[in-house]
């Protein structure tokens, strides 16, 4: 009978914590049951699961926004406008940096997440004329960067290939003041070859499906992207659900927002076109298999677009050259590496290309006021993601992905349970898997992966496929670079100017690379009080009101969800400094009002007792008092607020 079932019957559990049993079974079947009912988000706590709708859901508005503000968590319908709400005014009454780590597979919805968080943000919090400016940047860096970085895969029409964290910054009345972009290894291969059924960067396909018949016919472009040997070899450049025409609009548009004048945004489409041009340059081979060029005209575009001379250009695609002594020899390529050193360049000049864009977008957000400001940090990295034939890059996206959850099951598992050791508090261990063996394996001096792939990159003679594409990168694809510093497209030179083609410095590998800006990045997270979305895919055919429930299965376990809850239901949902907790709630006992004159410690068990706190809703730690579940602190918060 429909009237007897109870809301928990009906939608579910909002909260995991409150489940009777923390089995995955049970975990499962309330999952399941919101989602049916489109209740796509429910908490652990703090931490938001997310499931992908794959449908437009009519929750994300200005009026829903009005909601959240400044609600407590857990008196409305769970929702990422209350986490984004939650974190924003922590920040404000405690005066400190946070960040949101939003995770989960490639086509779990991180990057749709972090665009919500970013409109609450720039929507909700206050504003005037001139910061209107800035949050019209913050939010119109967002097509801008997706269309040069965001690509269709097989797994996801719009995924992102390369990682983001972003910084807003706000000052002390929570107005959003400007912010600050880090980009993390865009997948470059993707320039020159894409596998079946995925396409190059979406900025290609805008430009010659949308871009005018003027401009095409500057850039020496014809209209549809079957021209284009870049474009064509996933074998599906229409894409249904992506409309390019209109997005081509909406990039420029962004552009413009974000303070890109004629000149510069004319130079950033020569040098995509250059791009094109350079992939249609194909090659013959002469009697003894040494390569020529086939035909001039691409080649001529390329060098009028990019400003550089034509025959240095020719000379650096086809030829070699070795330093002899005091002299230099030019020593022929073969076809294929002709074609290595043409992809070489592409993929250079995109790569460049894509950093300057983002410097770019950084320069017109930034705010200059010295005064201090307190931060949210938004990381939205490209998702785990595994292919049948999977490359170097998955590698590198799936190693990033291992370490995130590595400083996951730090910041919450293991300093968990390290907390109430530390605080004397009785506590049953829960045991969970710590990937940190994986990263080891990947990360360990002299014996990790990335030490191994350092040392054949070094070694000469026979090479796996990875050295042997690194070493070719590094031999080869310094070569051109040369030729780029004198290049006339103002773009072009500030991007290799700063490369010393002289340098005799052996360059650092990517992948090393890839580490110690991983490295750099954890750093710049464990400084911050962080909070945690977990996105899940409902299913692998990006349908709507599927629940694939193996595939969910599959992605609780391996994001530790289980293991989270069951130490979150164990633990306490808050903790506070003695004295922290004291100054704040002084005003609502007359024994600690307006001083206490003793231990803090002793100070907050009279308030406690004072508002009437059970015995197991509370525990004292050391230095800290514990609470079990957040209603008792969100009482206390309210009586203080009246
Ligand atoms: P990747 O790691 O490949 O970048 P991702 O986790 O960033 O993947 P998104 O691009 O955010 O995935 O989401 C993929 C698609 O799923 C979106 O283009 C959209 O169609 C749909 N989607 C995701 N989240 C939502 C949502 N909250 N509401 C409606 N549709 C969504
Ligand atoms: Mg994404």
């Amino acid at each position: 009978m429909e009237g007897a079932l109870t809301a928990r019957d009906r939608v579910g559990i909002q909260d995991f914590v409150l489940l009777d049993e923390t089995t995955e079974a049970a975990f499962l079947s309330n999952l399941k049951k919101r989602f049916s009912k489109d209740l796509i988000y429910t908490y652990i706590g703090t931490l938001l699961v997310s499931v992908n709708p794959y449908k437009e859901l009519d929750i994300y508005n200005k009026k829903q926004m009005d909601i959240y503000m400044g609600v407590n968590f857990f008196e409305l319908p769970p929702h990422i406008y209350a986490l984004a709400d939650n974190a924003y005014h922590t920040m404000l009454t405690e005066f400190n940096n946070h960040f949101i780590l939003i995770s989960g597979e490639s086509g779990a919805g991180k990057t749709e997440a972090s665009k919500k968080i970013l409109q609450y943000y720039a929507v909700s919090c206050p504003s005037t004329t001139l910061l209107n400016t800035v949050r019209d940047k913050m939010l119109m860096s967002n097509p801008v960067l997706e269309a040069f970085g965001n690509a269709k895969t097989l797994k996801n029409d719009n995924s992102s290939r390369f990682g983001k964290y972003m910084d807003i910054q706000f000052d002390s009345q929570g107005d959003a003041v400007g912010g600050h972009i880090l980009n993390y290894l865009l997948e470059k291969s993707r320039v020159v070859h894409q596998n079946h059924g995925e396409r190059n960067f979406h900025i290609f396909y805008q430009l010659v499906e949308g871009g005018s018949d003027d401009l095409l016919h500057q850039l020496g472009l014809e209209r549809g992207c079957q021209h284009y040997n870049y474009l064509t070899q996933g074998q599906c450049p229409i894409v249904p659900s992506i409309n390019d025409k209109n997005d081509w609009k909406t990039v420029k548009n962004a552009l413009q927002i974000i303070s890109f004048n004629e000149t510069a945004t004319n130079h950033l489409f020569e040098v995509i076109a250059s791009v094109l041009h350079l992939g249609n340059v194909r090659f013959d081979s002469d009697s003894k298999g040494h390569a020529l060029l086939n035909n001039n005209t691409e080649l001529h575009w390329v060098s009028n677009l990019l400003g550089v001379d034509a025959h240095r250009l020719q000379e650096g695609l086809t030829f070699r050259k070795i330093e002899a002594k005091k002299d230099q020899v030019l020593s022929p390529f073969t076809t294929d590496h002709a074609i290595y050193a043409r992809d070489a360049l592409a993929k250079a000049i995109y790569g460049q290309t894509f950093t300057w864009l983002v410097n770019r977008i950084n320069e017109s957000m930034e705010n200059e006021d010295p005064s201090r400001k307190t931060v949210i940090g938004l990381l939205d990295i490209y998702g785990f993601e595994v292919f049948y034939v999977n490359s170097f890059e998955q590698f590198c996206i799936n190693y990033c992905n291992e370490k995130l959850q590595q400083l996951f099951i730090e910041l919450t598992l293991k300093s968990e349970q390290e907390e109430y050791e530390a605080e004397g508090i009785e506590w049953e261990p829960v045991q969970f898997f710590n990937n940190k063996i994986i990263c080891d394996l990947i990360e360990e001096k002299h014996t990790g992966i990335i030490s191994l792939l350092d040392e054949e990159c070094l070694r000469p003679g026979d090479a796996t496929d990875l050295t042997f594409l690194e070493r070719l990168e590094e031999k080869m694809g310094n070569h051109p670079h040369f030729l780029m510093c004198q290049s006339k497209n103002d773009i072009v030179k500030e991007c290799f100017s700063s490369m010393d083609p002289d340098s005799r410095r052996r360059p650092e590998t990517v992948v090393t690379q890839f580490k110690s800006s991983l490295q750099k990045l954890t750093e710049i997270l464990v400084a911050k009080e962080a909070w945690y979305i977990r996105c899940l895919k409902s299913n692998e055919s990006k349908q709507s009101g599927q629940f694939d429930e193996a595939l969910i299965r599959h992605q609780v376990k391996y994001l530790g969800l289980m293991e989270h809850l069951r130490v979150r239901r164990a633990g306490f949902a808050y903790r506070r400094k003695y004295d922290v907790f004291l100054k704040r709630y002084k005003p609502l006992c007359p024994a600690t009002w307006p001083h206490w004159r003793g231990v803090a410690a002793d100070g907050v068990e009279v308030l406690v007792q004072h508002l009437g706190y059970l015995p197991d809703e509370y525990k004292m730690g050391r230095t800290k008092i514990f609470i079990r579940h957040p209603r008792t602190l969100f009482a206390t918060e309210d009586a203080y607020e009246k």
